[in-house]
């Protein structure tokens, strides 16, 4: 029989409990709990250590060592075994104390008799505040369940030592040299800029102040609500119709299921309740458990799997709690750097943007929608960050490099430093951007170009007046249905059409039908998984075999455009026959509203994107039929180059500046041209100062892009020649080499176009 069971642990738990309740000063009480401690678990030394401010570990009380040590002996995070568990928040359990690496003596202590050793750390609201422990003569090792007591125990010394009876709280370790350790972390850049912050957690985590069970019975019952509660939940989520294919988190999603159901886990928890705790310390105890199995943990799928059951506790805390929202509607700290595991567009949005800085996740991918929506809001954010929930914290400090696609938690001074340096300057070219925000981008020999922007969301319009684009090129529908969880209805979608129009003014817009398929994900459309989405069942091609999608945009659009001019574009046009029947839904719809006595747009202009290279050579057909042609440089390079263009490990194999390129585009252009159909292009390609340049060399005069891309392009137009440029492009287009990237670069510099 081991020596916990003897009193049991709920009746220690009482007695501690009731000791700390008790008459006496708090150190008269710790002393006495000390020495219940020492009897139950028939050790010869119970000792309790304190962390005060400068992360230093005071004796505050013993049974067995001597009692001059007390409040004299004092240790170092990190020093000897108290300062090792202190770091790293773990237990040791040792037969010979003596024989471990980190063990020092400290003759006051008089401590050399003692071989056996076991401490665990005294955890509050998630840091360590102190440190707890018992020694033997004997050299004997512990038992799992000792173990288990002492850290129960130390929930208890965590009351005590937190309530603020023992010690002033403003005089405790607030951790700061464990924490003060900066950390790198490499992720994923899903949207550029850079960020500098506090950390706030999107899922706030719970801290619990109420250990110790008054009534036992009732524990186990709020218990069984919250677990019967949290299967319902997570049930519900599974089936919602926006899971239905969100890949990645529908699997973290199971895997909260298949746990939540497991019979080991929820014993678990039952048995720490069986030991007199409440039903939040009980999943506190379990999670710190699994915690420390985590550490060791090397799989990175068991890992995973681990993480989830941590998730899972939290959750649990909150139904126990009844906190269940997120942070957004918490009191934000004025430079917010949000992180979380996963998160959803609709989340995002719900922050106060004047407060958040960045966001940082474990999970998500450049398509994700969180990730449209960061781009949209302009928001730094990176993903598929490992590790990160368990390295950040509340209140931590954290760089969202943006571009190169790291955190940097707990940041140097340095670090921060160079940040804010970097910071400095792109506010400084932002600020030189607004400066000309008015002003036209029109080249030095007089060639005026139109600057557009794209935009998708309501939340780009703001960055028309901010930007002062000409107008928005390119209108992403589909991104209102991706954000979505229920098939946008058609008065929602008229009436984001008709902000769109009152915000753009007398700026004109071009929506383009919607296109989704390939990576742009709809939750609430069946699909079947396809060898190849970019090249399969997908935008127009979609939009035709179920024309009751496209038929209600159609009619969301004229209404919207009521009395104004409407101009849209179908995506991702093959051949000429397919524009012909998008085009005559259009008629369809038309007709049908003259027949309604419905009002109509003043004007309706109808376009096609070009994204595919087989309908450069079909213009000939297909121009007499359109208003204008907008070329999807995404889409074409993709194409052209067999190079799928979300595929990270061949990101940087082709060369867009090309001969080839240049040379196709040039052929597109002259054809337009020569048809009299206005040509533009909104791709990536505008966006960046060299490549638009070259396609202003070309011959283009309209161009979309980001909304962050026009500054740049405009200061690069504003210094160009285009007239000396276009006479320097046929040289270059005759070019053997796979990229005229760096002739292109040097013709800048020396015409000082800034690039
Ligand atoms: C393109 O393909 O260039 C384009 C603008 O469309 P998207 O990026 O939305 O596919
Ligand atoms: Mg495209």
């Amino acid at each position: 029989m081991n020596a916990v069971s003897a009193g049991g642990p709920r009746l220690l738990l009482r007695r501690l409990h009731e000791a700390m309740a008790g008459p006496g000063s708090a150190q008269q009480r710790l002393d006495y709990i000390t020495r219940i401690i020492a009897a139950n678990l028939v050790a010869e030394v119970c000792s309790v250590y304190v962390a005060r401010r400068g992360d230093v570990l005071e004796l505050y009380s013993t049974e067995g060592l001597s009692a001059e040590a007390v409040h004299l002996t004092q240790l170092k995070f990190g020093e000897g075994l108290i300062g090792t568990i202190a770091a790293s928040a773990e237990v040791l359990n040792l037969t010979e104390a003596a024989s471990h690496p980190k063990f020092v003596y400290r003759p006051e202590t008089h401590e050399e008799i003692y071989h056996s050793f076991l401490g665990v750390p005294i955890l509050h609201g998630g840091r360590v505040i102190g440190v707890l422990a018992v020694q033997n003569r004997t050299e004997r090792h512990y038992a799992q369940e000792e173990v288990e007591a002492l850290q129960t125990i130390s929930m208890v010394l965590a009351e005590m030592v937190g309530s603020g009876d023992l010690i002033d709280p403003e005089e405790l370790s607030d951790g700061e040299s464990v924490r003060r350790q900066p950390h790198r972390r490499q992720g994923m850049s899903l949207s550029e800029g850079i960020a500098f912050g506090t950390v706030v957690l999107h899922e706030p985590r719970i801290h619990v102040d109420k250990l110790i069970a008054e009534d036992a019975e009732q524990e186990r019952r709020r218990l069984s609500k919250g677990i019967s509660e949290l299967r319902t939940t997570i049930e519900g989520m599974l089936s919602s119709p926006a899971m239905a294919f969100d890949g990645e988190h529908r699997e973290v999603l199971e895997a909260y299921k298949m746990f939540a159901y497991d019979v080991g886990w929820s014993r678990r928890l039952e048995e720490a309740v069986d030991s007199g705790l409440t039903a939040e310390a009980a999943v506190e105890r379990i999670q710190s458990e699994d915690r420390s199995r985590m550490d060791r943990v090397e799989d990175p799928y068991l890992r995973e799997r681990l993480h989830d059951l941590e998730d899972l506790a939290h959750r649990l805390l909150r139904h126990l709690t009844g906190r269940a929202g997120t942070a957004a509607h918490n009191n934000l700290p004025e430079d917010a750097i949000v992180v979380a595991r996963a998160m959803g567009p609709a989340e995002l949005l719900d922050y106060d943007r004047k407060r958040l800085r960045g966001v940082a996740l474990e999970e998500g991918a450049p398509t994700s929608h969180v990730a449209i929506v960061a781009r949209a809001l302009d928001l730094p954010l990176v993903g598929r960050v490992d590790g990160l929930l368990e390295r950040a914290d509340e209140g931590d400090h954290m760089v969202i490099d943006g571009d190169t696609g790291q955190v940097i938690i707990q940041p140097s001074e340095e670090v921060v430093a160079a940040y804010s340096e970097s910071m400095k300057l792109r506010a400084a070219k932002q600020a030189e951007y607004a400066a000309h925000r008015t002003e036209k981008a029109v080249t030095r020999d007089g060639v005026e170009i139109s600057l557009q922007m794209n935009a998708g969301l309501l939340v780009d319009l703001p960055h028309l007046e901010e930007t002062g684009a000409d107008g928005i090129g390119l209108f992403r529908t589909e991104l209102q249905f991706m954000v979505s969880a229920t098939l946008p209805r058609l008065q929602v979608q008229a009436d984001l059409y008709s902000a769109v129009l009152d915000a753009a003014a007398d700026r004109p817009v071009v929506f383009r039908t919607l296109d989704i398929g390939s990576d742009k994900v709809v939750p609430y459309i069946r699909r079947t998984k396809e060898e190849n989405p970019a090249l399969g069942w997908r935008a127009v091609r979609l939009a035709l075999d179920r024309p009751a999608l496209l038929r209600y945009q159609i009619r969301a659009l004229l209404m919207a455009a009521a009395g104004r001019q409407l101009n849209f574009m179908f995506p991702m046009v093959t051949d000429v026959s397919e524009f012909l029947a998008a085009r005559a839904m259009l008629d369809k719809e038309v007709d049908r509203f003259e027949r309604l006595g419905r009002d109509l747009p003043a004007r309706t202009r109808v376009g096609c994107m070009l994204e595919v290279p087989a309908l450069a050579w079909q213009l000939k057909n297909l121009l007499p039929h359109l208003d204008f042609v907008s070329i999807g440089s995404n889409d074409l390079i993709q194409f052209l180059f067999a190079w799928d263009r979300n595929n990270p490990r061949i990101a940087n194999r082709y060369e867009v500046l090309s001969p080839m390129v240049l040379s196709f585009m040039r052929d597109i252009i002259i054809k337009c041209d020569a048809a009299g159909v206005p040509v533009s292009l909104c791709g990536e390609m505008s966006g960046h100062p060299v490549e638009a340049m070259a396609l202003i060399g070309l011959g283009l005069r309209t161009l979309s892009m980001a909304a962050s891309s026009l500054g740049p392009v405009k200061m690069m137009i504003r210094r160009l020649d285009a007239g000396e440029l276009a006479s320097h492009l046929p040289g270059l287009m005759e070019s053997q080499n796979r990229s005229v990237r760096e002739e292109l670069c040097g013709f800048a510099e020396a015409h000082g176009v800034p690039i």
